[in-house]
């Protein structure tokens, strides 16, 4: 096995397809070297070695150190320096880098190499005393920190003092001796707090890197962020070591960050942010204000600051080409890091750029466009769950507001909430169901359950790159960052700007995409499907073959279901709307009747109301499929629970109150869920059936009469098990149909089907075809009974399951493809053998996860319905499982 990959001058043993051996950032350091890009040289260590490492208690691949030797002999040929060498020392960056990129993995360190003797060279061998030995503390504090423990503060400590008896403010008021003085103090703290001296052996301090970057692999960080997003164990990280290049050796020498295109927009235009006479994160940490890169942003942003373009227009000159390059290369907006050393450009890292869902759909399509990707790759770039943010609420615009203060616009959408100042008191009060705006300075990683549970994000300090801002944009959590006009006061639990004081609990807005701030809650609207977004989804209903319907009751979420592109309901529960204020008097009188006779009078009140439920639901839905399931849940939810409501509920129901507690009592059962509900309510009770049939096919006969548009009416029977079941109540259906056709004089087509949610149903689909037009999986249930667990009792247990790797997702929202799968599948064939064109289709909450859609592709159901806000998720999810 090949352990070490170098890369460097022209040239790279890896590229970019070694991605699991080499990690992202490895891979793409070989990729823009072999592309001619200037990369410092430098040599990936596998992350087999690192899986190798965690499993040999800490050891390493027999032939690692001379491969390693050779490696590094390689780069000091490169670079003409020699690692250790007194006189003209090579140095190096040591840096982490799994397969996706990774926090909780160990930071980068910086200057590795340096130690007494080879300051002395560096500051010779660059003219520059000051330079080296501000390079040589950094090194301390960085190596000292990151590999040894030793925490920040103690070198913190150490400069305050310093810089407070020479009388001065800033780093850069301090010169080489005052340097010097510090590293003294630097390496005895060190010694103290570590108990053993700072390793001077350059050998020493590499593999103490290399040992340090493997085992953080499994810190409790790594572990954590592993599990929260699914990601091996046995994946590891790579290391990479590669020759430094200084951006802090004077003016014509700068570092900076840059994505190729708008991470927020998607507008093609270099976007990004620099500093001169600045070394490695600086640009990110947000210790000094960045400066634009290009003019046009600068003015754009009314900065003061030059941008990189006036103030180095050759070296900015070979950037945009870089640009241009690495963009035709990947076929992708990238992010990339860059230092210039004395006027020389290097590139350092390159990614595929994390953006914001409505720059992910500009980008793809301006790619399109551009004849760089085809339409096929466009719809196959979006993840179809990234299309929830745009179903996010933005502000109204005629709402009123009171503004407070700006920032910057970090992650668009608009979310209101109460000010908490705390990570870990926002994931509370989320989950208390309170909508949380998290505050803070600025975030760091051990923020990101805090961020993930707010609805937004505010900082007051940090540019667009910083971590607020990043992490947020890849949520999809809206962001303003970097509000300046803020003060925060974690102390007193208290946000101030001018004389307006927002406390811990109050109520504010942020918009993510203009960066405002106001007070209390602002009016929202919904946003719809338009733009970029419209035409994709036209490329994605190109490409896909399932269709996709809603699960819609209401004539809101039909109109928004339609301006989403639903093609059809799969499932409108009729149970709704006999749960209305106006109409569960009339129901529970027909629950409480004693006879068939009253049931029937009860009955006829509801006719009308739900006729008219249905005659609104058809217009809208305008000649598309509409399937109706009849009454499912049990009678005893219509009743009431408490004793304190029974006398109201029997005088209006007309009937003693012993009568009501009688039938509470009768009626309530020991396991709802598998009781008398379902078809079962319509084989004792055919009367409601026959009501809520009456209802549908009076409505489509006045719907067809008066526009000419009749819908198809599919008409859906619950928690059939047995074939009988349905012979009789598809008769009974057939029945009440004729009788309306025959008494209007009009007639339409219609279908009646069953919803299969019951294993036997599954079992004997080919009996139950001979009746039904058309299955529809009801996967909520057939989960719940073929693992034979309540949903509404998992909650208790199921969190468990999944911590302990049992469960690998909760099966109610992702299809259990492997158990309730073959259910599926079982019957979708068994179905198709008795009638060849059974209809087939999924309503469960199943309808709008992708990895759902693309298994009932895969079966070949003709379509998923889901809610509404689903819909554009679920046609994407059809067209990426057509391809
Ligand atoms: P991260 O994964 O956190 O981005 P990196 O390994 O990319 O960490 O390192 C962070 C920063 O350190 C880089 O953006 C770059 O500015 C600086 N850096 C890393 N390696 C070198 C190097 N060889 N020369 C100069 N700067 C470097
Ligand atoms: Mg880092
Ligand atoms: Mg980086």
């Amino acid at each position: 096995t090949k352990w070490v990959y170098s890369f460097g001058g022209g040239t790279a043993d890896g590229k970019a397809d070694l991605r699991n051996l080499l990690g992202g950032k490895g891979a793409n350091l070989a990729e823009m070297s072999a592309l001619g890009l200037p990369v410092p040289p430098g040599f990936t260590i596998t992350t087999e070695v690192c899986t190798y490492f965690n499993q040999h208690g800490h050891s390493y691949p027999d032939s690692l150190a001379d491969e390693l030797a050779q490696a590094l002999a390689k780069v000091e040929a490169e670079v003409g320096a020699l690692f250790g060498d007194a006189k003209n020392p090579l140095l190096v960056s040591v840096r982490s880098g799994a397969r996706v990129s990774m926090p909780g993995m160990m930071d980068t360190v910086l200057n590795l190499g340096l130690n007494d003797a080879t300051v002395e060279g560096l500051a010779s061998r660059s003219g520059d005393p000051r330079f080296a030995y501000d390079s040589y503390r950094r090194f301390i504090q960085m190596y000292s920190n990151v590999v040894l423990g030793v925490d920040h503060h103690n070198f913190e400590e150490i400069l305050e003092l310093e810089k407070e008896e020479k009388g001065v403010s800033l780093d850069t008021e301090l010169n080489a001796e005052d340097w010097q003085r510090i590293i003294v103090q630097y390496k005895e703290r060190v010694e103290e707090e570590h108990g053993k001296a700072f390793p001077q052996d350059p050998k020493e301090q590499l593999w103490g890197a290399i040992e340090a970057v493997f085992g953080s692999w499994m810190n409790q960080r790594a572990i954590t962020y592993r599990r929260l997003h699914g990601v091996p164990e046995d994946w590891g990280t790579a290391v990479n070591v590669q020759a430094m290049v200084f951006g802090n050796m004077g003016d014509d020498c700068a570092t900076g960050v840059a994505f190729t295109r708008d991470p927020s927009t998607g507008r093609n235009y270099f976007y990004g942010e620099y500093l001169v006479n600045a070394q490695g994160e600086d640009v990110v940490a947000g210790i000094r204000t960045p400066q634009s890169l290009t003019k046009a942003a600068r003015e754009e942003s009314g900065g003061d600051l030059p941008s990189m373009e006036e103030v180095m227009p050759e070296v900015f000159g070979q950037l945009l080409a870089v640009r241009e390059r690495l963009e035709r290369h990947y076929r992708d907006m990238q992010d990339i890091e860059f230092t210039v050393q004395s006027g020389k450009l290097y590139m350092l890292q390159t990614r595929g750029g994390k953006r914001t869902t409505p720059a992910a759909l500009k980008i793809a399509v301006d790619m399109v466009a551009d004849g760089l990707i085809t339409r096929e790759e466009a719809v196959q770039r979006i993840d179809p769950l990234q299309l929830d943010q745009l179903l996010h609420p933005t502000l109204d615009p005629n709402a009123e507001r009171v503004i407070v203060a700006r920032g910057l616009p970090a992650s668009p959408g608009a979310a209101s909430g109460i000010i908490v100042f705390s990570a870990d008191e926002a994931e509370k009060r989320a989950q208390a169901g309170e909508a949380v705006i998290l505050c803070r300075v600025e975030t760091s990683p051990e923020d990101i359950h805090g961020m993930h549970a707010a609805k937004g994000i505010l900082t007051t300090r940090g540019g667009m790159t910083s971590h607020a801002a990043v992490v947020a944009r890849g949520m999809g959590r809206a962001c303003v960052a970097g509000a300046g006009e803020l003060r925060v006061d974690y102390r007193n639990g208290t946000i101030r700007v001018r004389d307006i004081e927002l406390k811990a609990g109050d109520i504010i807005t942020i918009d993510g995409s203009s960066g405002e701030i106001y007070q209390g809650a602002v009016q929202t609207i919904q946003p719809e499907l338009s733009g970029d977004f419209a035409t994709l989804m036209t490329w994605a209903d190109g490409i896909r073959t399932l269709k996709v319907r809603t699960n819609a009751e209401t004539p809101t979420d039909c109109r928004t279901a339609i301006g989403f592109g639903a093609e059809g309901i799969g499932l409108c529960r009729t149970e709704h709307m006999f749960f209305d204020a106006t109409r569960i008097v009339a129901v529970r009188e027909m629950i409480l009747a004693e006879q068939t006779e009253g049931r029937r009078k009860a009955l006829a009140k509801l006719l009308p109301m739900q006729r008219q439920d249905f005659v609104e639901i058809f217009k809208i839905m305008r000649g598309l499929p509409v399937t109706i399931r009849l009454l499912d849940p049990p009678l005893h939810e219509f009743l009431p629970r408490e004793e304190s409501e029974f006398s109201e509920v029997a005088e209006a129901a007309g009937v003693s109150v012993e009568l009501l507690r009688d039938r509470v009592i009768k009626l309530a059962e020991m396991n709802p869920m598998l009781g008398h509900r379902g078809c079962r309510l319509a084989i004792t009770y055919p009367e409601i059936y026959e009501m809520q049939a009456r209802a549908i096919f009076e409505a489509a006969v006045a719907v067809q009469k008066e526009s000419g548009e009749a819908p198809l009416v599919e008409v859906m029977i619950p928690l059939v098990s047995m074939e009988a079941e349905l012979t009789r109540l598809t008769a009974l259906v057939r029945d009440v149909a004729e009788a309306v056709f025959n008494e209007t004089g009009e007639r339409l087509e219609y279908l009646v089907g069953t919803m299969i949610e019951l294993p036997r149903a599954c079992l004997l689909a080919d009996r139950i075809a001979k009746d039904a037009e058309f299955f529809s999986f009801g996967t909520n249930d057939l989960t719940q009974t073929t693992f034979g667990l309540s949903r509404d009792d998992a909650g208790n247990f199921l969190p468990a399951y999944e911590a302990r790797g049992i469960l690998e997702q909760d099966p109610f929202v992702s299809l259990d493809q492997d158990g309730v799968g073959q259910l599926v599948a079982m019957a979708a064939e068994r179905g198709r053998r008795t009638r060849e064109t059974i209809k087939l289709g999924i309503c469960g909450e199943h309808g709008g996860d992708p990895a759902s859609v693309r298994f009932c592709h895969g079966v070949g159901l003709d379509y998923v319905s889901c809610s509404p806000f689903r819909v554009p998720i679920a046609r994407l999810a059809a067209a990426q499982a057509a391809l």
